[in-house]
């Protein structure tokens, strides 16, 4: 784990040789144009005056399919940053990652590359228009647990031809993939994108909150249960991505929404018709779940439910069981 500032560079479409039905990579990054080494820099200096930078991120984009060139200018800044001691993180597709590709990011110090796989149902690459499939994914995260990189996935729920089992799948295979880290977010509908006339058109109906709630709560439990750490819930929006927003299941607190339900899912499977739940104070909204909806539930189901806070930290049992991943 590392304790200090993180420098996140953003490339908005860089190296990205088509357009996936639903990206809008200026809505999520609030950035037209990739930035130059110079503007690098300048962003460089902003963060570290919160303190000792220890990484930085490059998110966006495909920042493997650049010219090598491009990618060694980029990496080699990087490195010459943190110098040996830093960590570096990618975000890159999984077309995008082959022997040469991994030797570079292995000589500039890159440790982190997390893999856009959205989903390993091949229907479903096709319908988003991803230009890949799930072999190409599956191999990918094969070769860079193999060449000794921590890997990440970025999971989608709720995307065209999506299903709740194929979701389940998907994050079953990355659990035995043993891919380290995973980020989900559900599927929104970006003004001006295909998706957003398949939507027009009616051929795309996005997800309600509750049903994206619940779904990315199934993932999350998977995941965080068998050993893959999930790092992000639901996208962030600057209040000028919003005014793109068309429609979709986007809530600012999604990822305490999905967290507190994983919570309810699995703790209703191990209620008889009593639940006990012993908790540190600071879990008491993951608890009662979000407006205290994981209460009002067992209330209807007819639980009897028996509370107990206590003062101690990392407490998070219920009937017993340690639910602590839930956290
Ligand atoms: S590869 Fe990534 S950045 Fe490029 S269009 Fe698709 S989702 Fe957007």
């Amino acid at each position: 784990m590392n304790h200090g500032v993180i420098v996140p560079v953003f490339l908005p479409y860089a190296g990205c040789k088509r357009r996936c039905v639903f990206c809008d990579q200026h809505a999520v990054s609030g950035l037209y144009n990739v930035p130059s080494l110079d503007e690098m820099e300048s962003l460089y200096d902003e963060w570290s005056k919160r303190g000792r930078v220890c990484e930085i991120a490059f998110y966006g984009g495909t920042i493997t399919a650049l010219e090598k060139k491009r990618l060694i200018e980029y990496l080699s800044w990087a490195h010459s940053k943190l110098g040996n001691d830093g960590y570096i993180r990618i975000s890159t597709r999984p077309d995008e990652i082959d022997e040469e590709t991994v030797s570079i990011l292995k000589e500039f110090g890159v440790r982190h590359v997390e893999v856009g796989v959205q989903s390993f149902d091949n229907r479903v690459l096709k319908a988003s228009n991803r230009g890949h499939t799930a072999e190409d994914a599956e191999r990918a995260i094969r070769l860079l647990k193999s060449s000794g990189f921590t890997v990440g996935a970025h999971l989608m729920i709720g995307l065209p031809e999506s299903t709740p089992s194929s979701e389940l799948c998907s994050a079953q295979r990355l659990v035995e993939l043993k891919v380290d880290t995973c980020r989900i977010h559900p599927t929104l509908v970006f003004e001006a994108t295909p998706l957003h006339r398949m939507y027009e058109q009616g051929l795309y109906e996005p997800l309600s909150l509750e049903d994206a709630v619940k779904r990315t709560a199934n993932l999350y439990a998977l995941l965080q249960r068998f050993g893959v750490k999930v790092i992000r819930l639901g996208l962030f929006l600057e209040s000028n991505a919003l005014t793109r927003l068309a429609a979709g299941p986007h809530h600012p607190a999604f990822g305490h929404m999905v967290k507190s339900r994983a919570f309810y899912e699995v703790s209703s499977q191990l209620a008889t018709v009593n639940l006990e739940i012993v908790y540190s104070e600071r879990y008491e909204s993951i608890v009662s779940g979000y407006k205290r909806e994981n209460i009002k539930r067992w209330e209807n189901e007819g639980l009897h439910i028996s509370l107990i806070p206590v003062k101690k930290e990392g407490i998070l049992n219920v009937n017993g069981v340690d639910m602590k991943w839930v956290v």
